[in-house]
């Protein structure tokens, strides 16, 4: 199988080409930011932060998964720039404990007040196990990760915003990773047309199927109507600063974060993931990873061989039937 010679995408990926050096059409065309314009995005959060500070009960809500990316930027919130910090963790039932033990310790010792928000683990079932067996998303929301992940992201996604509004905090941060969202969308006003546009993809499609159980997990119509001064602003740190995976869980395992050993290796938190990741490249023959990789080669962080082996490596088959059988999913193996 052909594979881009700089990233780690394949020829299966969609929309792929490769010119003569075996360099692919992503590569030419996406924009790796260079020192000054990530200095540029410093200055701007700077002066945000500057801004909102110490104006409202809470400085930021961070969305919390206690993996090693959003643990690195509750450090940087709490210890670079002394932010007063609401710490958001959606637990999807499938958080393992270590990753839990990391929740409670991280949020202690850096300072920071934490919320764990779970719903009954008979909704996220039913939920996972539509996004398992069924297209109910486009394919071009899929390119950049699985099924399962999206619904799992889009829930945590609506329940931050729904709880920074109503607790009024004026700043959501998101620990995404370089290659996960580009640095033009490192700093952005949340409004209700974009709101609106992730229920089409999103909530919609399930709430449509399973119901209104679902509905208390996203906003509803009426919540688009808020005042837009209560809509905070999106924030992704990691996408303007210096970002070395290896740095990183140096940095966070000297606070006492401790690595899982239970997760499959593109998560630090989730026993879902593998099964996830699984089903989506049984269908598409790419991994759900292989964007987000291919965006952290390019932009320098990571060496192009441990990206390619992270997205080529098979899933740990142990993992993936743990959740299918939790989920109730026969996978026919
Ligand atoms: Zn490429």
């Amino acid at each position: 199988m052909s594979t881009c010679t700089r990233c780690v995408l394949s020829e299966t990926f969609p929309g792929i080409s490769f010119d003569e050096s075996g360099v692919c059409n992503y590569c030419r065309n996406t924009p790796v930011p260079d020192a000054q314009e990530k200095q540029a995005y410093i200055e701007k959060f700077e002066d945000l932060l500057q801004s909102k500070r110490s104006k409202h009960s809470f400085d930021v809500l961070l969305a919390y998964s206690g993996g090693k990316d959003s643990t690195y930027t509750l450090y940087t919130l709490r210890k670079h720039y002394d932010m007063k910090v609401l710490a958001f963790v959606f637990d999807n039932g499938f958080i393992s404990d270590q990753a839990l033990k990391n929740i409670r310790h991280m949020a202690d010792s850096l300072g920071a007040a934490c919320t764990i928000f779970k719903p009954p683990f008979d909704v996220m079932k039913k939920a996972f196990g539509l996004a398992a067996g069924t297209d109910i998303y486009s394919p071009k929301t899929l390119d950049r990760a699985s099924s399962i992940c999206t619904t799992c992201i889009g829930m945590v996604k609506a329940m931050i915003l729904k709880t920074a509004i109503s607790y009024d905090i004026p700043l959501v941060a998101f620990g995404w990773s370089p290659g996960q969202a580009p640095i033009s969308s490192a700093i952005m006003q949340t409004n209700p047309r974009l709101q609106r546009f992730s229920h089409r993809t999103i909530r919609d499609p399930l709430v449509e199927r399973i119901g209104d159980e679902l509905k208390p997990y996203f906003l509803s119509d009426d919540d688009l109507t808020t005042d837009p001064s209560r809509w905070p602003v999106n924030i992704h740190p990691l996408a303007f600063m210096d970002y070395d995976e290896e740095a990183i869980m140096e940095k966070i395992a000297s606070l006492g974060w401790v690595k899982p050993l239970d997760t499959d290796p593109n998560s630090t938190n989730c026993l879902l993931n593998a099964l996830a990741n699984y089903l989506h490249r049984e269908r598409f023959k790419f991994h759900p990873y292989a964007w987000e990789i291919a965006g952290i080669v390019r932009s320098g962080c990571m060496d192009r061989s441990s990206g390619v082996s992270k997205v080529t490596e098979p899933e740990d088959m142990n993992m993936v039937s743990y959740a299918a059988k939790l989920l109730g999913i026969d996978l026919g193996l």
